[in-house]
């Protein structure tokens, strides 16, 4: 037999032991999985258990996360004073809010702090987003939070950007022109107060 067959046979020889192995293995899981007690995710041994259930029905069963892990954020907006100290303390700009100081009572929020400000923008770019959790933790009605969701998906880029605010440009703009015409009638009324209390006092220097 020349060097060439001598190769050819013992490559032949390999494949086969190789698929011969991979057969042997699955054949093993399958009828070690008979034997095995079904744990899934939600259970409470499912960590424990070495030999539990290894495929999920994602994304109908998914791995339990751990209670304070950080995963995608989320802003209650009705409870939130859009004082911006989270914008603040984001150490990568990824929060962006726009106020409008409010001309009505804008009444309060769950833990009864005052809402004195309208959120016309309050958009979270998640694709800069760190995952810090500093935002949460200097929020003072602690309204944004991280929640347990870390497998969104997209196709652009742009979807990653959180919108928490609805409200439209015709929405803001009218908040914007209440706001300032408040603002003129309260100037109005002091300079008028001002120029009344200036004539009382004359008309009592002239008597
Ligand atoms: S988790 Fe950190 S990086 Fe992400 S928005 Fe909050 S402060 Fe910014
Ligand atoms: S810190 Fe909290 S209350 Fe203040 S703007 Fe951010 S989310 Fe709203």
């Amino acid at each position: 037999m020349g060097n060439a067959d001598h190769i050819k046979r013992n490559n032949w020889l390999q494949r086969l032991t190789g698929l011969w192995r991979g057969m042997l293995l699955t054949l093993s899981y399958t009828i070690r999985r008979g034997k095995r007690k079904n744990a899934g995710p939600k259970s409470d041994q499912y960590f424990e258990q070495v030999q539990g259930t290894v495929t999920l029905q994602y994304p109908h069963e998914k791995l339990p996360v751990p209670e304070n892990g950080r995963y995608q954020l989320h802003v209650e907006i009705d409870d939130c004073i859009v004082c911006d100290l989270c914008a603040k303390i984001c150490p990568v700009d990824c929060i962006d809010i726009i106020s409008i100081k409010s001309v009505e009572d804008m009444g309060k929020t769950s833990d009864g702090t005052t809402k004195r400000l309208h959120a016309a923008k309050f958009d979270i770019d998640m694709g800069k987003c760190m995952f810090c959790g500093l935002c949460t933790i200097v929020c003072p009605t602690e309204c944004i939070i991280m929640t347990d969701e870390y497998d969104r998906s997209f196709s652009d880029p742009k979807e990653l950007i959180y919108p928490f605010s609805f409200m439209t440009e015709a929405e803001a703009e009218e908040k914007r022109a209440a706001l300032a015409k408040s603002e003129a009638e309260k100037k109005a009324a002091k300079e008028a107060a001002l120029k009344a209390a200036q004539e009382a006092k004359k008309k009592a220097e002239d008597q």
